[in-house]
């Protein structure tokens, strides 16, 4: 039996216009009976992420009605001609939101309801410069007419890909009573700004992005703080409310809060970021717990793709929350504003050991900055007929140094997280009822240490 197929695209390197994109890429297909080309619209385009046309003589019902005529059959099929188009695999290239249109929304502070419940209206306001930290943080920003806050979601990459804005009542709760309470930015500028005047070439072109929210809110902070375990939940707000009450992620051990924007866009392709965390999520209570259970299967799901990332779906808000808290889906926000954020913040953040370098500079500028100066280098190579061995000596020697740097401020950053550790276990072992106060997130890896501090002051 022959199992070669008699149509079949040509193999050899010949490539044709293409039908659609008018393109020299397409490669057509041969009748290896007759040895000769189909018709030309049968074929595929090899550019298969921009165009993907892709026209199959079996799929369209060509081979049938050439097989039909060739059996004499008075054939009346009629060749469907549909241009099979695979879906572009990769996605379109993302247009991001300019940073000017970001920086436009960074003051107005005393406008802003949502900052100005925090400092004022909530049970336990924030000191100022705590809002400002946070503010500088997330790059919170406002639109002054309506009051609005901006969240906006920039990447890893520090781009900004959206910018959502949200008018708040006095509780800090979405003010339902407004017509526009949820919207972003781009739909502003559609709808008020260039309303009836031609867009520009940027926003055009956003608004053909395929997903407008396409990172994680606070995704930015992940290159800042490499070594954090994450905090995620669904909204901005909670993100915000979960650095205030638990504190901001210049400690190693506190949290990076991130919000996903809402239940439904947790998801694979967002979570790639978090690749090798520890990831705490946070899902709003909901009726039945459908929330928890939808993230809990989630999270299974994409840790199996995500190797060295761990998922930890917290139950918090599924046991305690009451029955009427899960009918409006009430989430960690909600619960933590009626309380007094000291209680989770009793003591100043431990003050920090000097890292041996005159600027305190990132990691990464660290590795790339040279060990000798310019002139250093001159001097060192005074001797010309020696030159390419001293230049090697000197390489080597400024490795050596750059490494041992490097060591430095990876004992430092140890250093520190220890003490901060050791403070916290102190502290669990003063209250000691200490189940009681254990976060969930504290997880098994400290659990021996904490039955050793109940043995031992118990
Ligand atoms: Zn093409």
């Amino acid at each position: 039996m022959n199992t070669e197929y008699r149509y079949k695209l040509d193999n050899s390197s010949k490539k044709f216009i293409c039908p659609e994109c008018n393109k020299k890429r397409f490669v057509r297909f041969i009748d290896a009976e007759k040895d000769e080309y189909l018709p030309e619209e049968f074929g595929r385009c090899d550019r298969e992420n921009k165009c993907g046309y892709h026209l199959d003589p079996y799929k369209s019902g060509y081979s049938k009605m050439i097989w039909e005529q060739e059996q004499g059959f008075e054939t009346k099929v009629e060749v469907k001609k549909p241009i099979f188009r695979a879906k572009p695999q990769q996605q379109k290239e993302i247009t991001f939101i300019p940073i000017n249109e970001l920086k436009n929304t960074l003051r107005d502070y005393e406008k802003n309801i949502f900052i100005q419940n925090l400092l004022h209206k909530i049970a336990f306001p924030f000191k100022a410069k705590e809002i400002e930290r946070i503010i500088e943080l997330y790059r919170l920003g406002t639109y002054a007419k309506n009051g609005a806050v901006c969240f906006p979601f920039i990447d890893l990459n520090q781009n900004v890909r959206a910018v959502q804005e949200k008018i708040f009542d006095a509780t800090n709760h979405t003010d339902k009573t407004k017509k526009y309470h949820t919207s972003w930015l781009h739909s502003r500028l559609k709808y008020s700004q260039y309303k009836n005047k031609p867009l520009p070439n940027w926003l055009q072109a956003y608004l053909n992005n395929d997903t407008k929210v396409s990172c994680l809110f606070g995704e930015h902070l992940l290159t800042k703080y490499p070594q954090n375990p994450v905090a995620l939940v669904e909204a901005p707000k909670t993100a915000i409310y979960g650095t205030l009450y638990f504190g901001f992620p210049e400690q190693a051990t506190n949290f990076i809060w991130l919000s996903t924007f809402n239940l439904s866009s947790f998801s694979f392709e967002k979570c790639k970021v978090l690749k090798g965390r520890d990831v705490y999520l946070f899902p709003d209570a909901s009726e039945n717990g459908t929330a928890f259970k939808d993230w809990s299967s989630r999270a299974t799901e994409i840790e199996s793709k995500l190797s060295g990332t761990n998922f930890i779906v917290s139950d918090l808000l599924e046991k305690y929350a009451t029955d009427v808290d899960k009918k409006q889906g009430n989430d960690l926000a909600d619960y933590l504003i009626k309380q007094d954020w000291r209680k989770y913040r009793p003591q100043p953040e431990p003050e920090e050991i000097e890292i041996p370098t005159s600027e305190k500079s990132e990691n990464n500028e660290a590795k790339n900055k040279p060990f000798f100066s310019e002139n250093e280098v001159e001097v060192l190579g005074s001797n010309k007929n020696k030159k390419n061995n001293d230049d090697k000596i000197r390489n080597r020697i400024r490795e050596c140094r750059n490494r041992i740097r490097q060591y430095e401020i990876q004992v430092c950053e140890l250093t520190n997280e220890i003490k901060a550790l050791e403070k916290k276990f102190k502290q669990n072992a003063e209250c000691c009822k200490v189940e009681w106060f254990r976060p969930k997130w504290y997880g098994k890896q400290y659990q021996n240490k904490l039955n050793e501090i109940q043995y031992w002051t118990s």
